[in-house]
């Protein structure tokens, strides 16, 4: 890439990452020595496909509600615009594993989920656009591709 850009995925070559894959995206340490690693949850290939927005929602709302039942220092877990992935922010924890341990946990609670979480008009900005089906269709098949997640770029 010719410009280095702000924002670390701008960076990255979208055409040579194999989804699905949990890649550790940044690392910023605060001036106090706390440290914030952001990870990189890609469940769609870039560019071919892409997760439908009321699934896609659902399972921002499911994820981000249960990951902190499986993990302590969550700061954001949160949709990627392209509709491809998440982001997951953690405060004071380096551990990759632990990171992917927790992410299957969470996605095990969506598959046992009965409803979606705060998918009302007083906890959600539209609550008319979600499915739980479609979340849970998500989560199978990440699940699915388990062995995958630590495969981050084509050979
Ligand atoms: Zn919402």
């Amino acid at each position: 890439m010719v410009q280095k850009m702000n924002v670390e995925s701008f960076n990255l070559d979208h055409t040579k990452v194999k989804a699905p894959y949990v890649r550790l995206a940044g690392v910023i340490q605060g001036k106090n020595g706390d440290i914030i690693h952001k990870y990189d949850i890609r469940l769609k290939q870039p560019n071919k496909e892409h997760m439908e927005m009321p699934a896609l929602h659902s399972l921002e709302h499911l994820l981000a509600e249960n990951v902190r039942n499986h993990l302590d220092h969550v700061v954001d877990l949160s949709p990627m615009g392209c509709q491809t992935g998440f982001y997951l922010a953690v405060i004071n924890h380096d551990n990759y594993d632990e990171i992917l341990a927790a992410l299957e946990k969470t996605l095990q609670d969506v598959l046992n989920a009965t409803e979606v979480p705060a998918c009302n008009e007083v906890q959600c900005g539209w609550a008319a656009s979600h499915s739980l089906e479609g979340a849970q269709e998500l989560a199978r098949e990440l699940l699915t591709k388990k062995d995958e997640w630590k495969e981050i770029f084509v050979d």
